[in-house]
């Protein structure tokens, strides 16, 4: 699995970084995502698809090949 993310989409809400917080992080200034794991481990898939799934602004985009 492959993961990416749109800055211009993020609108802050850090869903991603409470569920997968070892994969997303937020910028301290304006709370936007930083990808830390672009390339995420197999345990770490579940919280990965989670947390694309539940991003309100659809900025988090996986590309399956795993
Ligand atoms: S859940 Fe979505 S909108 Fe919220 S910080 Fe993560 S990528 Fe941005």
């Amino acid at each position: 699995m492959k993961v990416s993310v749109d800055e211009a989409k993020c609108c802050g809400a850090g869903q991603c970084v409470l569920l997968a917080p070892e994969v997303f992080d937020q910028r301290d200034e304006d709370g936007i995502v930083v990808l830390l794991t672009p390339e995420p481990s197999p345990d770490q898939h579940s919280d990965v698809r989670e947390a694309a799934a539940v991003c309100p602004a659809s900025a988090i985009t996986l590309h399956d090949g795993s």
